[in-house]
């Protein structure tokens, strides 16, 4: 076992470090202020940076990383803004790892080198109204008739909706209920039958889109089917992936948000000292570091354990799940650490805790993760639904 990265792990952390903070601080907080999303040049830099796919095999346009190189790249990234780093989020343990493990090979040909260029974006589409954490109660129907697969149905929640090029869409294919009908399709942003609905306003995450999706008898080709009827698996496979891009995102805002308390206690002077002289306040800080530390660690033994592949449902569900409560609670401690100025939209603490609260209901709320530990645990599913 060794804790220490490599040369190169730390020689790429270290550069994806400066050009985040000389580059992107102030694009992040432009962001924050009109909600937009970042700009299609940005995504080319980041493309031409490597920064796209960079767990992706260099024959599909990525670098041939390992997963803990792409989570490196997103902790950098998300301490400067979640928005920012969403597009890396995206392709690197988003839904176009799927593809690229499960798609037909001209889907993927078409689509992930693309991705890694800058030139496409793909979201995922999984949550319904009625199907959140119980996901396997999705209504969206895939009808197959010939070569091509017909969708109808309402996606909701979106990261990406009316943004992204293309979506993929997980869908039953059958009356059959539960997971076994459940598969996904890629469908693209044009494709007639498409739309989506406003805009939607959220707490945090400003300037990662998000809205509802309508399917009105969209017709895609069947090739696009990436994961057929039984696959519900092959997807909950690579979401545990995403799980861990999600904790990545969290323990990001949790750690910038430390490093920046950590500067403020010690200029910020209150009775005449600077208030890290106070016992109390070295408590606080000692506690965050602990546990960003702990839930680093979390993160990289989930990745470096299935660095080619997808890691376990246990260990990427413990490490959201510790991930997105620390969080929550060390932006808390860092805003009040900050007092007045930490509730002010002026610094970036009061958006980091917004951030870090949706990543603990994003990819699946934090008591369904709890669930998923202690089924892995005891060695059984726990049935919600019996
Ligand atoms: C910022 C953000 C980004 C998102 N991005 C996407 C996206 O890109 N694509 C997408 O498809 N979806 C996305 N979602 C949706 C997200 O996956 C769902 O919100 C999440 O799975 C919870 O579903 P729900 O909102 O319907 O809550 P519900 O399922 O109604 O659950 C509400 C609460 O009830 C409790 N609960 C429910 N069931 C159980 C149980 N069995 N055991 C214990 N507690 C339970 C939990 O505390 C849970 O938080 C996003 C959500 C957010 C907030």
């Amino acid at each position: 076992m060794d804790f220490q990265l490599s040369e190169e792990q730390k020689e790429l952390q270290e550069s994806v470090r400066r050009y985040a903070t000389e580059r992107l601080l102030p694009i992040a907080e432009e962001i924050e202020r009109t909600g937009e999303p970042p700009s299609r040049e940005l995504v080319h830099e980041f493309a031409e940076m490597g920064y796209l796919g960079i767990n992706v095999p260099e024959a599909l346009g990525g670098q041939g990383l390992g997963n803990l190189e792409a989570l490196l790249v997103l902790e950098e990234l998300g301490k400067v803004s979640s928005a920012v780093a969403f597009p890396v989020f995206e392709s690197c343990v988003g839904p176009v790892r799927a593809i690229e493990k499960f798609a037909d090979p001209s889907l993927v040909a078409s689509v992930v080198p693309a991705v890694c260029a800058g030139d496409k974006m793909i979201a995922i589409a999984m949550s319904e109204p009625q199907a959140g954490t119980a996901l396997t109660d999705l209504t969206t129907k895939a009808r197959i008739e010939g070569d091509e697969v017909i969708i109808n149905g309402t996606k909701r929640w979106c990261s990406g909706g009316g943004h992204a090029d293309a979506y993929l869409v997980y869908c039953r294919f059958s009356d059959e209920p539960g997971a076994k009908s459940i598969g996904a399709v890629y469908v693209e942003k044009d494709t007639q039958g498409l739309s989506f609905g406003r805009p939607e306003h959220l707490m945090g995450f400003r300037g990662v889109p998000s809205s509802d999706i309508f399917f009105d008898n969209v017709r895609v080709p069947a090739k696009n089917v990436v994961v057929s009827a039984g696959g519900f698996k092959k997807l909950m496979a690579a979401f545990d992936l995403e799980r861990c891009g999600n904790a990545t995102m969290a323990m990001a805002q949790a750690a910038a948000a430390l490093a920046d308390v950590a500067e403020y206690v010690q200029e910020r002077r209150q009775f005449g000292k600077a208030i890290v002289e106070f016992q109390g306040v070295q408590l606080k800080l000692a506690e965050m570091q602990m546990q960003v530390e702990a839930s680093r660690l979390l993160i990289w033994r989930a990745a470096v354990d299935a660095e080619h592949g997808f890691p376990s449902i246990s260990a990427s569900s413990i490490a959201k799940c510790f991930a997105n409560e620390m969080a929550r609670t060390v932006t808390g401690n860092a805003l009040q650490l900050m007092g007045g100025y930490g509730y002010s939209k002026e610094y970036p603490m009061e958006r980091r805790f917004r951030d870090a609260w949706g990543w603990g209901i994003a990819g699946g709320a934090i008591d369904i993760q709890k669930v998923n530990i202690a089924g892995a645990m005891i060695g059984r599913r726990f049935n919600q639904r019996a």
